[in-house]
């Protein structure tokens, strides 16, 4: 039996998009629990911590003023304005993850995905979920039972405007079956990853095959 081939490749930069309440997070966990060559990008964030969400985990909670300094040393690969607070993206923890040959999932907005796609370019892969209809957003927002009427407006109008941003995306897919998206994300991640321009093993893969037959080279 032949033993199994592994090849160096280049990591992808999967950024996974969504109105909030379209299923982003849940998708995000299962890839992560299910892969372990995917890790993910903690953002930083000005926003207070929701209950159950822990520092360092969820988010790394700073406030405005640590975040502005972050910024302007350019510990961030790409950073926004959401729902009045700020968000960003800590640059090292990302190239670690990236020099250590793992794949590196970020759960950010439109505009994240625009400033890390002029960054990292065609390395990064991007998709976008949508949920099936505003009234499903609408009950999933309120199913959390975190949030108050008028925030739950504001995430919905958020939403609609968000969803604008549909056509900066590489995938676009309709979460309304949460285990089939998360087969479509998976199968994306799959094709993503055999691109032939991230196997950067392969030149020297297929130069040896081709050496292995004598001469076959010269005749190329
Ligand atoms: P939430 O406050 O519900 O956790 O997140 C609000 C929005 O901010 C979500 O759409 C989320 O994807 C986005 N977000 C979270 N972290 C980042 C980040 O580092 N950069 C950007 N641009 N958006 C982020």
């Amino acid at each position: 039996m032949t033993e199994s081939v592994h090849l160096n490749r280049r990591g992808v930069l999967f950024v996974l998009s969504s109105p909030s309440g379209a299923g982003k997070t849940t998708i995000s966990r299962m890839m992560l629990d299910a892969d372990s060559d995917i890790a993910l990008s903690i953002s930083a964030t000005t926003r207070p911590p929701r209950p159950g969400e822990v520092d360092g985990v969820h988010y790394h909670f700073v406030d405005t003023e640590r975040f502005k300094e972050m910024a302007a040393d350019g510990e961030f690969l790409e950073w926004a304005h959401v729902f009045g607070h700020r968000y960003g993206t800590p640059r090292a923890p990302v190239e670690a993850l990236l020099a250590a040959g793992k794949d590196v999932l970020f759960d950010i907005d439109w505009q994240g995905a625009q400033q890390l796609y002029q960054e990292a370019g065609p390395d990064v892969v991007r998709v976008f979920v949508l949920p099936p209809t505003m009234e499903e957003l609408e009950r999933r927002l309120r199913s959390r039972g975190t949030d108050s009427d008028e925030v739950i407006a504001a995430r919905m109008e958020r939403a609609a405007n968000e969803i604008s941003h549909w056509d900066g995306y590489d995938y676009v897919l309709i979460n309304d079956d949460v285990d089939g998206c998360f087969d479509e994300v998976r199968a994306i991640l799959r094709a993503e990853r055999l691109k032939r321009r991230r196997q950067i093993g392969l030149i020297g893969f297929a130069r040896d095959l081709i050496r292995a037959v004598p001469d076959a080279d010269k005749k190329l």
